[in-house]
C-alpha cells in the first residue's frame, strides 16, 4: 500500500486505532468485513455499520468482505441473503465479489474446536440449558444497588479427560445424541467476573435444516466461537462491530489465542438509535409477521428497502452517516436530522410538479371553454439542466380544497370571495363567487383572470399575497397518494412503561391514503413500470413524492409522500442555539 493512501485525514477513534496498528506493525494492511446474519432485512442501523466497515477499508486502501454470519439454521433463509445483497448494492457499497459464508467454514471451525479440546481447554457438558444457566450465576444488586456477579459453580462434567471429550464431540457430530442433551464448552473460568467468560458454549446440537448446508450438520457453532475464527480465516485485521459486543471482546481474543489463528482485532462503536424508530431485526420481524405493516419494505419501516420505497436516496443516507460520525458511546439521534439530509438531497434532484390532493373545481369565467393558454413551468429551479415544460391554462382547473375559504380566517392569503391570488406559473385570478350543493358543500369556485399577469408579470406593480398550485382539468391524471407519519408515536418506543410493549406505541395514524388526487399528466411521462429509486418529485407546496412499487385500486398510480417541505431540524438546531 502507498503511504499516500494511508495518510487520508481522519479524526475518529477507529481510524486512530487503525493508524496506531499500522504504525506499530501490528498489521501491515487493513481488511474489514460486514457480517449480516441472514435472518431479516437490513435496517438503517446496519447502514451505519456498513458505512464504517466499507469506508475504513477504503480510507486505508484496504478491503471489505461481505460475510453472511449464518450459523442459526432455524432463523436464516436464502431470501434474506438476496434482500441483503440488493440493499448493499443500492447503497453503493461494493464487496467486489468477496462474498463469504460462515457456514462454509463449518469443517474448519470443527477442526479448531478439536484443537482446543486437545489442549484441554474445551469439554463436552451434559448439563441442560437451565442447569447451565443456574451454575453460571447472574449479576445481582447488593444493598447499595451495586451489581456483583457471585462466582458460578463448575459443571460436574468439567473435568472429563481429553480423549473422552474428543470421542463425545465426534459422536455429537455424528448425531448420536438428542438435541439439547450435550454441548461443547470452552474451559475458561466459572468464577470470572465477566459472565461471558464462564465456560461459554461453543457448539450445540440442533437438528434443523440449514438453508445452505442442509442436513449435513446437526451441531452448530455459537456466535462467540464462530465469529472471531471466521474473521481470522479471512485475515480480517479490524473486526468492527457495535457496542453490545464489547463485553465479548475478551472471549473473542481467547478463542483467537487458543485456536492459534490470525490475530484479528475487534473494535466496537456506538449503535445507531433513532427517535420514533425501532432498530432491531427481532422486533421488525414481529411487525411483519403480525401484519402491523405490509412487509419488510413497507414505506414506514426503517429497513433499507422500506426507506427506498418511501423515496430515500443512497446519497441522503450516506450524508446522514457522515454527519452522525463514528462515536464510542451510545446515543439516540433525532430522526429530524435524517429528514434534513433527505430534504437537502431531494431539493437538488426532485422535479417540481403540481398535484391537488383534495380537488375543488375552479372556473375561470372570462376564459371560453375550449381555449387554451400555454404556460412555461420550470422543472427544477436548483437544476437548470432539468429544463421547462408547458402547462395548459384552461377554463376549468382544479385547486386544493384548503386553498379556498368561504369566510377567511385571519391571515388567510388564499382564495375567498373578492380576493386575488396568483396561480403558480400562470395568472393572477380574483374570486367572484362559488357554488354549493343542496347539502351546503362547496362544489366549485368562480374567478376571473387578468391576462396581463401571465407567468409572473405584474403590471402596475400589482401584488398578491398568495400563490396557489393547480392542475388543468383536461388531462388531469388521477392518482392515489399515501401520506405517512412516524410508525411509533413515542420518541423512544422501546422504553415502555410497565405492562406495555413497544406495540402499544404504534401510531394509528401512520398511514393515510388519499384516493382521488389529481396531478399534471407529466408525472407519468417517461416513467414506465413502477420502480423505486425515482424519478423523485416535489409536489409544489406539499412535499417530496415518489411513485410506489405497487399500483392502487383500478391500476391508479400510487405516489408515496417521502417527506414534507418544512424543515424541523433547522428549528430544533435554532432552539438549541438560542
Ligand atoms: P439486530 O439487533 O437489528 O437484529 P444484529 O446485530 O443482530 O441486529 P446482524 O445482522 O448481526 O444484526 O448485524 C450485522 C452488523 O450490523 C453487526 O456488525 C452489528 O454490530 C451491526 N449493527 C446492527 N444493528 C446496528 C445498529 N443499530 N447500529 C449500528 N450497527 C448495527
Ligand atoms: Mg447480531
Amino acid at each position: 500500500m502507498e503511504d499516500a493512501e494511508r495518510s487520508v485525514e481522519t479524526s475518529d477513534f477507529i481510524s486512530d486505532f487503525i493508524k496506531e496498528d499500522l504504525a506499530s506493525g501490528r498489521f501491515s494492511r487493513v481488511h474489514t468485513r460486514f457480517p449480516p446474519e441472514p435472518n431479516g432485512w437490513l435496517h438503517i442501523g446496519h447502514c451505519k455499520a456498513m458505512s464504517i466497515d466499507f469506508s475504513m477499508a477504503a480510507r486505508f486502501g484496504g478491503k471489505c468482505n461481505l460475510r453472511f454470519d449464518d450459523t442459526n439454521p432455524e432463523k436464516e433463509d436464502i431470501s434474506y441473503v438476496e434482500a441483503i445483497k440488493r440493499d448493499i448494492k443500492w447503497l453503493g457499497f461494493d464487496w467486489e465479489e468477496r462474498e463469504f459464508y460462515a457456514s462454509d467454514y463449518y469443517e474448519h471451525l470443527y477442526g479448531l474446536a478439536v484443537k482446543i479440546i486437545r489442549k484441554g481447554n474445551a469439554y463436552v457438558d451434559d448439563l441442560s440449558e437451565d442447569e447451565m444457566r443456574e451454575y453460571r450465576g447472574t449479576a445481582v444488586a447488593d444493598k447499595n444497588n451495586i451489581t456483583e456477579t457471585p462466582p458460578g459453580r463448575d459443571s460436574p462434567y468439567r473435568n472429563r479427560g481429553v480423549d473422552e471429550n474428543l470421542d463425545l464431540f465426534e459422536r455429537m457430530r455424528r448425531g448420536e445424541f438428542p438435541d439439547g442433551s450435550k454441548t461443547l464448552r470452552a474451559k475458561i473460568d466459572m468464577k470470572h467476573p465477566n459472565l461471558v467468560m464462564r465456560d461459554p458454549v461453543m457448539y450445540r446440537i440442533r437438528r434443523e435444516k440449514h438453508y445452505r448446508t442442509g442436513d449435513s450438520w446437526c451441531i452448530y457453532p455459537m456466535y462467540d466461537f464462530q465469529h472471531p475464527l471466521s474473521d481470522a480465516k479471512e485475515g480480517i485485521t479490524h473486526s468492527l462491530c457495535s457496542l453490545e459486543y464489547e463485553i465479548h471482546r475478551p472471549l473473542y481474543d481467547w478463542f483467537i489465542r487458543e485456536a492459534e489463528v490470525f490475530p484479528s482485532r475487534q473494535i466496537e462503536f456506538a449503535r445507531l438509535n433513532l427517535t420514533h424508530t425501532v432498530l432491531s431485526k427481532r422486533y421488525l420481524l414481529q411487525l411483519v409477521r403480525e401484519g402491523r405493516v405490509s412487509g419488510w419494505d413497507d414505506p414506514r419501516m426503517p429497513t433499507l428497502a422500506g426507506l427506498r420505497r418511501r423515496g430515500y436516496t443512497p446519497a441522503a443516507l450516506r450524508d446522514f452517516m457522515t454527519r452522525i460520525g463514528v462515536a464510542k458511546t451510545d446515543s439516540t439521534v433525532d430522526i429530524a436530522l435524517l429528514e434534513y439530509c433527505l430534504r437537502e438531497d431531494l431539493n437538488k434532484r426532485a422535479l417540481r410538479v403540481m398535484a391537488v390532493l383534495k380537488p375543488l373545481k375552479l372556473v375561470i369565467e372570462n376564459l371560453e371553454a375550449g381555449s387554451e393558454i400555454e404556460l412555461d413551468a420550470v422543472n427544477n429551479p436548483e437544476d437548470p439542466g432539468a429544463g421547462t415544460r408547458k402547462i395548459k391554462f384552461t377554463r376549468e382547473l382544479w385547486i386544493e380544497r384548503d386553498d379556498f375559504a368561504e369566510t377567511p380566517p385571519p391571515k388567510y392569503y388564499r382564495l375567498y370571495p373578492g380576493n386575488s391570488v396568483r396561480l403558480r406559473y400562470g395568472f393572477i385570478v380574483t374570486c367572484t363567487g362559488f357554488e354549493k350543493d343542496s347539502s351546503g358543500n362547496i362544489t366549485a369556485v368562480r374567478a376571473v383572470y387578468d391576462p396581463s399577469t401571465k407567468g409572473g408579470n405584474a403590471p402596475d406593480n400589482r401584488k398578491v399575497k398568495g400563490t396557489i398550485h393547480w392542475v388543468p382539468a383536461a388531462g388531469a391524471l388521477p392518482i392515489e397518494v399515501k401520506v405517512y407519519d412516524y410508525l411509533f408515536t413515542p420518541e423512544r418506543p422501546m422504553e415502555t412503561p410497565p405492562g406495555k410493549t413497544f406495540l402499544d406505541g404504534l401510531n394509528p395514524a401512520s398511514l393515510t391514503t388519499v384516493r382521488d388526487a389529481l396531478a399534471e399528466p407529466c408525472l407519468l411521462a417517461g416513467a414506465g413500470a413502477p420502480v423505486s429509486g425515482g424519478p423523485f418529485f416535489q409536489f409544489e407546496r406539499q412535499g417530496y413524492f415518489v411513485r410506489d412499487t405497487e399500483d392502487g385500486a383500478g391500476g391508479r398510480p400510487v405516489f408515496n409522500k417521502t417527506i414534507g417541505l418544512r424543515d424541523t431540524w433547522a428549528k430544533i438546531k435554532g432552539k438549541q442555539q438560542a
